[in-house]
């Protein structure tokens, strides 16, 4: 029998992938969470019917959202992702040698565990003992924690239902004090294709809270829109004028230190939305 998951995060548009399996279905607290495997990106986990990260393509986004902010910072100790449940973004930051500890911060513990039960490959590095899982709202964590860390990573949900509070100015001054006083964070922020006002909202109200805001883009083909970005906002470090040269070389698919300032080339109609 011929089983498609039709994915309709965009009112008007929907991508769809053939289904091999089922693994897992359930409610949990705070959304619907499916594991599915497909056959042309293999498993993947799904939330309110939206496709979170999968095994083909996952290396683009978590390399991305990672390697970027951390590269910039001078020296990371100390990292907190907020959303991130599937554990991809603290597998690529712990490859970096100086993270003494890194917390995740996820609102939703069975991501977590159905993460580890059914996606090894992304999901193993939250066993590492540098890496401290937190359950709760990054929200609040966040407003607890001022000052603490020196690389924040929103790897959060689009804006809707628990994540709709990480997309908005209070957020963003509030994660400006939860940073060290060079601090730097980024976030996913969404298809400039599909949610134009989305990005252009987003970029503006972190370019209100930080001295230093840039926006980068990355392909990732089961995002609605596949190019995708995000945005830094800096306290001291700009990613446009770090020494390329100092990058080390580690083991990444897709970042490496030449794409390190070429992906904050925008097309023209992205800088004219961002202005
Ligand atoms: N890479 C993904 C994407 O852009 O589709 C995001 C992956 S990750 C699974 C997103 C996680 O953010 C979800 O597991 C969700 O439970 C979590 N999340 C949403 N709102 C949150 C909040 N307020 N605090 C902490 N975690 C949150």
């Amino acid at each position: 029998m011929d089983l498609w998951l039709k994915e309709k995060q965009i009112e008007n548009a929907v991508m769809t992938y053939k289904i091999k399996e089922t693994l897992h279905i359930e409610k949990t607290k705070y959304q619907d969470l499916a594991i599915l495997d497909t056959y042309e990106f293999g498993r993947m986990l799904v939330l309110d019917g939206i496709v979170q990260t999968t095994i083909k393509d996952e290396f683009v986004y978590h390399e991305m959202i990672t390697h970027i902010p951390l590269f910039t910072h001078n020296n990371p100790k100390k990292v907190l992702v907020v959303g991130g449940g599937d554990g991809g973004a603290i597998r690529e930051i712990l490859k970096h040698p100086s993270v003494e500890k890194v917390v995740l911060c996820e609102i939703d513990e069975r991501v977590v565990d159905l993460s580890l039960k059914y996606l090894p490959e992304i999901s193993s590095a939250l066993n590492d003992p540098r890496c401290e899982v937190f359950i709760g709202d990054g929200i609040k964590y966040v407003i607890d924690h001022k000052g603490e860390f020196d690389v924040i990573i929103v790897d959060s949900t689009d804006p809707f239902g628990a994540a709709e509070g990480l997309f908005n100015v209070n957020f963003y001054n509030s994660l400006y004090e939860c940073l060290t006083e060079d601090g730097i964070f980024v976030a996913q922020t969404e298809t400039p294709i599909y949610l134009p006002q989305v990005v252009k909202k987003v970029f503006h109200d972190i370019k209100t809270a930080f001295p230093i805001t840039r926006m980068f883009m990355a392909a990732i083909p089961t995002y609605p829109g596949v190019y995708w970005s995000f945005t830094i906002g800096s306290k001291k470090y700009d990613p446009l004028t770090i020494d390329e040269n100092k990058i080390k070389d580690i083991d990444t698919k897709y970042y490496h230190k030449d794409l390190h300032k070429a992906c904050f080339v925008l097309p023209k109609y992205i800088k004219n939305l961002i202005g």
